[in-house]
């Protein structure tokens, strides 16, 4: 095993990604992959898609459009295993046994389960989306994996991981590290419209976006209201234009500024000038996405790749395991 720190990261496999997964996440994780010093694991957590959803006909190609997402955003797989949760079979063996460390009250304690329930509307919930937590915790301690970058939202899971790896260590003896979460240091893009950012709420900008696609979509991002022509001071600070501006667009975030409250910049052209840049930023993703578009059979082949890896760890993890637990 290498000395480099683990890394674990994971998204469910919801399709295209836009650019919030990249500023809630994968900027991060690109970051910490150039960074080197690390060795970055990258989970598609398919079993946890059928937490919320069991219909399961579209989660390959889901997959396998995500996959080409973090290629194109910069995911090298030769540093990067990607594999899928569900082709390394002790994911759901470890959360077996972590499923016995943790009480159902705790869990029911989970605020971020509690409003996701609310936002939702899930009603009752099953008995696997209760134990979700649980299930990330063996994704995360099945590579010993020592730091998580997450968003905020996801800091409670950290701390079940941190307290199952504690509690597991203290009945069996030591195996696992206590990870570290690493928060994102951008917040999630408002989507076009304010709302957040969803591709089912149609105010996403993709990833896979055409430039023209990015163009038409900001035309209709929604600005200040009280600025309704040019020459109308406006207020940057609660327009959603101005974020993208300060997101891809910094070294003219002051010229921005100054031009929208003065009134001399109108929304038309300053909603441009940020397709624009957002361009600028995506067209290395365009360039590396070719690669790899048009041949499924590539990406198969990279998450087959990452699963030979992914799977000679978690087996000697199960060892341990077995090991300290002295079973098998
Ligand atoms: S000029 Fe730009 S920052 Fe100002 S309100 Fe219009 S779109 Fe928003």
């Amino acid at each position: 095993m290498p000395n480099k720190k683990i890394i674990l990261s994971g998204m469910r496999p919801t399709g295209k990604l836009h650019l919030g997964h990249w500023t809630g996440a994968l900027e991060n994780w690109v970051a910490l992959q150039n960074e080197g010093g690390y060795s970055n694991y990258h989970l598609i957590a398919d079993y946890h898609a059928i937490t919320t959803d069991l219909d399961t006909s579209r989660i390959h190609e889901h997959s396998l459009e995500m996959v080409l997402d973090w290629l194109a955003a910069g995911i090298d797989p030769e540093h990067s295993p990607v594999f899928r949760q569900s082709q390394i079979k002790e994911h759901t063996e470890l959360h077996l046994v972590f499923s016995m460390l943790i009480t159902t009250a705790r869990l029911e304690r989970n605020p971020t389960l509690k409003e996701q329930v609310r936002d939702l509307e899930l009603g009752p919930i099953s008995y696997g989306y209760l134990g979700y937590p649980v299930l990330q915790a063996a994704d995360i301690l099945l590579y010993k994996g020592e730091i998580v970058p997450v968003g905020e939202d996801q800091l409670s899971h950290v701390e079940i991981t941190r307290e199952i790896a504690r509690d597991f260590n203290r009945q069996y003896g030591q195996v696992f590290p206590e990870p570290a979460a690493r928060l994102t240091q951008f917040a999630r893009l408002p989507g076009l419209d304010g709302k957040k950012m969803s591709k089912s709420l149609n105010n996403a900008i993709l990833l896979s976006d055409s430039p023209d696609d990015v163009k038409k979509k900001m035309k209709k991002a929604v600005t200040d209201p009280l600025k309704i022509r040019k020459g109308d001071p406006g207020r940057p600070d609660i327009c959603l234009v101005f974020t993208y501006h300060k997101k891809f667009n910094s070294a003219e975030e002051q010229e921005i500024r100054r031009g929208c409250e003065s009134g001399e910049l109108g929304c038309v052209d300053c909603k441009m000038r940020a397709a624009e840049r957002i361009n600028t930023f995506l067209d290395p993703f365009r360039e590396r996405r070719k690669k790899y578009e048009g041949h499924p059979e590539r990406l198969e082949e990279i998450l087959k790749s990452g699963e030979e890896r992914a799977r000679s760890i978690a087996r000697q993890t199960m060892s341990d395991v077995h090991k300290a637990m002295k079973i098998g």
